[in-house]
């Protein structure tokens, strides 16, 4: 439910109605918008009973919130979030942004030579696994805190934000630490104790799609996020378990413009993931832009013959060049030009 107050509603009368949503056993948000206040609630699991709120001085109208989701849906906020990060980019905002980089982080030669080729293709966020969430116990586990010590390197020596997954709530602290954005992999959709944590840490979260999470369940994941306090969440599509097998998932393409109507949130697409073959990231990267995509996540390594993980998946960065060239071009199309940042490393 959300409570909109009338323009010249005073302080006291929004604390009355906050106090009575506290009375009714339910927490109250207070949403400053630009023409007048509004007050959420949260904390039921139903239907609120509005009766004991409408008739409150000072109160203009009130809202119920149909879906099981509030702060994460558009009814609760209608604007779009945005998250702002050190070096310029903006996800969420006027321009589709780009963040690529290695699956995991494996060297410091690895990571600093695919940061700086990114870098020069005009991508402003280094993505680079640490902490390896693998099916496998044997499979590449990554490189821990000294992963997320090369990754500080590369955003000094390049400019680049820093993106890395989380896999449990020790990791959450170091990554909190060290990254410009906390990455929470489909595997843990749906860790509620992480989430929480996720939702009390001071830097924003990119949240993936679980493995085979419907719509509603990922949205419900967020608003964990959210509920804790962190509204800087940013949603990554990369793909659901289908009954195909060529690929490796099968993107929902679907989910983009269903994600932007029913939240505020950002949405960015992972095609590297979402098909697990190089030769379809940039096809699907550019559908992704065309479906109104808030930016790619893409796996790119300076040699992925070598990669420990996600090699077949991982572009070269020559093809990776070539795509930002590709989306430089549709993203015009869409009104959303590609964020290329200041070009500390010059092109070419
Ligand atoms: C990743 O981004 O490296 C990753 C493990 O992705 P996902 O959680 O989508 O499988
Ligand atoms: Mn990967």
């Amino acid at each position: 439910m959300l409570v909109v107050m009338q323009q010249e509603a005073s302080s006291e009368e929004i604390q009355r109605v906050v106090g009575v949503i506290e009375e009714m056993g339910y927490q109250a948000r207070p949403i400053p918008g630009e023409q007048r206040m509004a007050i959420g609630v949260v904390g039921n699991d139903g239907p609120v009973d509005s009766s004991r709120v409408e008739g409150l001085p000072g109160v203009q109208e009130v809202i119920s919130v149909s879906a099981p989701y509030k702060l994460v849906s558009r009814e609760w906020r209608k604007e779009d979030t945005t998250i702002p990060l050190f070096n310029g980019t903006v996800i969420g905002g006027p321009h589709t942004v780009v963040m690529a980089g290695p699956c995991g982080v494996e060297s410091e030669a690895q990571l600093l030579e695919t940061a700086e080729a990114v870098a020069k293709a005009g991508a402003t966020v280094l993505r680079g696994g640490a902490f390896k969430p693998r099916t496998s116990p044997y499979s590449y586990q990554g490189m821990g805190i000294e992963g997320l010590k090369l990754l500080a390197k590369a955003r000094e020596r390049f400019g680049l934000a820093v993106i890395t997954e989380a896999i449990d709530l020790e990791s959450l602290d170091a990554v909190e630490e060290y990254a410009d954005i906390i990455q929470i992999g489909a595997r843990n959709m749906q860790n509620f104790s992480l989430l929480r944590r996720a939702g009390r840490a001071n830097k924003p979260v990119m949240l993936k799609r679980g493995l085979s999470a419907t719509l509603k369940e990922w949205l419900l994941a967020a608003e964990y996020i959210l509920a804790e306090g962190n509204e800087q969440v940013i949603l990554c599509e990369r793909g659901v378990r289908s009954f195909e097998t060529y690929t490796r998932n099968m993107v929902d393409i679907n989910a983009i413009p269903v994600i932007k109507q029913l939240s505020h949130l950002p949405i960015v697409a992972d095609p590297s993931h979402g098909t697990g073959r190089r030769e379809l990231v940039s096809p699907i990267a550019r559908a992704a832009v065309a479906a109104g995509a808030d930016g790619i996540m893409v796996e790119v390594h300076r040699d992925p013959t070598q990669a420990k993980s996600d090699g077949p998946q991982s572009l070269y960065p020559e093809q990776f060049r070539t795509m930002m060239g590709e989306l430089e071009r549709i993203s015009v199309v869409m009104g959303k030009p590609l964020f290329t940042g200041s070009k500390a490393v010059s092109k070419g």
